[in-house]
This record gives C-alpha cells, sequence and structure tokens, in this order.
C-alpha cells in the first residue's frame, strides 16, 4: 500500500505530541475513537493504528456519530504512542 511507505518516512521525533485526557476519549457504537488535531473529525483507534489516519482522511463514516466525513480532506499523520517508566528493580 502506498500509505505504508508514506508513514514509514514520517520523522516521528519532529511531529506534535499532545497527552490525552480522559474527555478525549469518545465512544462510538463502533469502539472508541478521538477527534482528529486537524480536522476535527472522528479518528477511530483502529484506523489510528492500522492506517495512521482520521476518518476524514479515509472517508470512513463513522456509525452513530452526527459527523459527515464525506467532504473532509485531511493531510495528517496520526499516531498513537503509550509512554511508561518501570521500577529497574522488582520489589517482590
Ligand atoms: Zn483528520
Amino acid at each position: 500500500m502506498a500509505d505504508d511507505n508514506e508513514l514509514a518516512d514520517i520523522d516521528w521525533e519532529q511531529a506534535a505530541r499532545m497527552e490525552l485526557e480522559p474527555d478525549a476519549i469518545h465512544e462510538s457504537r463502533e469502539g472508541y475513537y478521538f477527534d482528529c488535531p486537524e480536522c476535527g473529525s472522528p479518528a477511530t483507534i483502529e484506523n489510528i493504528i492500522e492506517h495512521g489516519r482520521c476518518n476524514g482522511y479515509l472517508d470512513e463514516q463513522v456509525e452513530g456519530i452526527d459527523f459527515d466525513v464525506e467532504n473532509i480532506s485531511c493531510s495528517a499523520v496520526l499516531r498513537l504512542e503509550m509512554a511508561y517508566t518501570a521500577k529497574p528493580e522488582s520489589e517482590t
């Protein structure tokens, strides 16, 4: 897929990052989604992880949500990160 090559070239060090607050997560019948920071369309977790794109870019309507993705164009490439720290030595 052309998208995959495009995604491989991205310098994620330069990407804007934001912390996800509880109210950034929305739930639909199809699962959880975030608002795309560029176009504001829903970006389902599945599409972010699998395609790196919001539903506006993918032209994929989210069932049960009052947001029409039909005329949305978006250039944002999205990635979810999970940051963590762990104790170097287990205390158990
Ligand atoms: Zn978007």
